[in-house]
């Protein structure tokens, strides 16, 4: 049996991902902490997104749900809320204070969010 070269089986730690909804690509090493894609990417049944389209999905889906009676004021406001709750369950080890500051949202916002999840 011929050796296999190993030019081919170099690549294979590690790996690479695209999101799917802006384009953004994302590399890593395999062996390390973790395997596969970064924890705050997910891959779905439509394709592989990052963390700030999956944000941004988590808050579509709450306007669109809402359905088209709501202002525009209204409908910015859902879906910041969307995206804070969002983030609460997606880690809610995290502090009001740091989800807050990675949304640029209030950390009383936050807490509501958290109440209302946990209720
Ligand atoms: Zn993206």
């Amino acid at each position: 049996m011929a050796e296999r070269s190993s030019r081919t089986t170099r690549r294979a730690s590690g790996g690479s991902a695209t999101c799917k909804g802006c384009g953004v690509s994302v590399r890593w090493m395999d062996g390390a902490k973790h395997r596969g894609l970064p924890p705050t990417w997910k891959k779905t049944k439509t394709g592989t997104y990052c963390l700030l389209c999956r944000r941004e999905q988590a808050g579509e889906k709450a306007v669109i749900k809402a359905g088209d009676e709501l202002n525009r004021e209204d409908r910015a406001k859902l879906r910041s809320e969307a995206i804070i709750e969002f983030e609460v369950r997606r880690d809610p080890t995290r502090a009001d204070g740091e989800i807050a500051k990675a949304v640029r949202s209030s950390v009383a916002a936050v807490g509501r969010a958290r109440k209302k999840i946990e209720a």
